[in-house]
């Protein structure tokens, strides 16, 4: 069975947030229409979100924008809810990380509604050995999500034109280190 996996589509992360990629709206759209064109196709759907309260060096008033970011997706602002595209009511489950540090990867966080449940764990108690990966950014927290999930033992395909870079030399990068390690990059 596959799961549709959302990286990460709020608003921060989306043209007019304080952390926007280039293709932010444009991948939301894109997502928010194939979670209903394609809902057949996936057992569940379930998104991560970048959760901060305070995430320490995570945030910075001068960001390299490789470690360290301007502040971004701070619980009870607008910019960490999800892109008004996304279909929040065909969710099963939302996964959010970072609190209280940077976390990359979806595998990093836990059930909204349940704090000791990863997204490995939830995955597998529904039957889920498939997934696709999609969201923001391509080059971070798609990445690193995608690579956890392949230690995780998922076969993970990540469509390509519903992931939307910080830059586009990182993004293409880590598309072929997602590749070279195991994931099944679709393409345009
Ligand atoms: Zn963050």
């Amino acid at each position: 069975m596959r799961a549709f996996v959302i990286v990460d589509v709020q608003n921060d992360f989306c043209p007019g947030g304080s952390l926007a990629t280039a293709q932010g709206n444009h991948v939301a759209e894109l997502i928010g229409a194939r979670q209903v064109s394609h809902a057949a196709d996936y057992a569940v759907q379930v998104a991560t979100a970048d959760w901060h309260i305070d995430p320490g060096d995570h945030f910075s008033d001068n960001p390299d924008f490789v470690h360290s970011w301007p502040v971004h997706c701070v619980v009870g602002t607008g910019g960490a809810a999800f892109h008004s595209a996304i279909r929040e009511n065909k969710l099963d489950a939302v996964f959010r990380k970072g609190e209280y540090s940077a976390a990359y990867s979806g595998f990093e966080g836990h059930k909204s509604d349940l704090e000791d449940q990863g997204l490995a764990d939830w995955l597998r108690q529904t039957g889920i050995t498939d997934i696709d990966v999609v969201g923001i950014a391509t080059d971070y927290c798609v990445r690193a999500t995608v690579l956890d999930a392949i230690k995780e033992g998922f076969s993970v395909r990540v469509l390509q034109p519903l992931c939307s870079p910080v830059a586009e030399d990182s993004g293409a990068a880590a598309l072929e280190e997602m590749a070279a390690a195991g994931a099944v990059i679709v393409g345009a």
